[in-house]
């Protein structure tokens, strides 16, 4: 099948283009259902930052609970997620530089799905909060997380550009806002078994701290018997040319 760049054919990048076009409308249609608000400036400013914020470290988590899971467990092989998810996790490792290269379309399309969802099922089922800045401060958290969600991989890929990415993101890599290289670089040292966080990497710290990952993991083993990390990096290296 014609590849539209390296690893990538015509078929997969057509999944990521309706993918992203899926999330541009509806996170477009929760915008404007925000945008309606009847709140004061006063009011909302606040409520508006607080969500933002609770929203990164949430889609931090949300972003280390994925790259965790798709690391340490299945493999190539796996049904369904195996090509679209789990190859390209572990082939990061073994290739960190390739991300820089993908085009727009393919770095960001595939991660919006998840959070269309969401923002699509709070747009249809949205309860009715009695108080409108309840209502106006749920809005714009799931917004928010679904932003950040869509966008992470975008992030990860600025965490490696040899070309510097523009002014304002390296600003906000340099304060910590978003994934710095120099954090994220702590996940890439063999075993890769921390460090998963990559939206803002604010949890990663804290979650390291507390063991959060290998307590998960070994309760996951202790549950249903299945171990984590349990693959070799190295045979991943034959399988790219055989994916097409
Ligand atoms: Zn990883
Ligand atoms: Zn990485």
């Amino acid at each position: 099948m014609q590849q539209v760049e390296e690893g990538h054919n015509r078929y997969e990048f057509y999944i990521s283009l309706a993918s992203f076009i899926i999330f541009c409308t509806v996170a477009s249609l929760l915008a404007l259902h925000i945008l309606r608000h009847p709140l004061s400036l006063i009011i909302a400013t606040p409520l508006l930052i607080l969500s933002l914020v609770l929203a990164m470290a949430t889609a931090d988590f949300a972003s280390g609970i994925v790259h965790w899971f798709f690391d340490r467990y299945g493999c190539h092989t796996t049904p369904f997620f195996g090509t679209q998810y789990i190859f390209p996790f572990r082939e990061h490792h073994l290739y960190p530089q390739k991300i820089a290269h993908h085009n727009f379309i393919i770095t960001n399309g595939d991660t919006g799905i998840l959070p269309s969802l969401m923002m699509g099922g709070y747009l249809l089922f949205e309860p009715i909060a009695s108080s409108p800045p309840l209502n106006f401060f749920i809005s714009s958290f799931i917004f928010s997380l679904g932003c950040f969600a869509a966008f992470t991989n975008q992030i990860h890929k600025w965490a490696y550009q040899s070309k510097p990415p523009p002014k304002w993101v390296r600003f906000l890599q340099r304060f910590r806002i978003i994934l710095s290289p120099q954090h994220h670089s702590v996940h890439h040292r063999d075993p890769f078994d921390t460090y998963y966080c990559i939206t803002t990497g604010w949890l990663n710290p804290l979650l390291r701290k507390v063991h959060f990952f290998v307590t998960l993991e070994s309760l996951i083993f202790k549950i249903f018997s299945i171990k984590a990390g349990d693959y070799d990096l190295q045979v991943l290296k034959d399988i790219r040319p055989k994916r097409h």
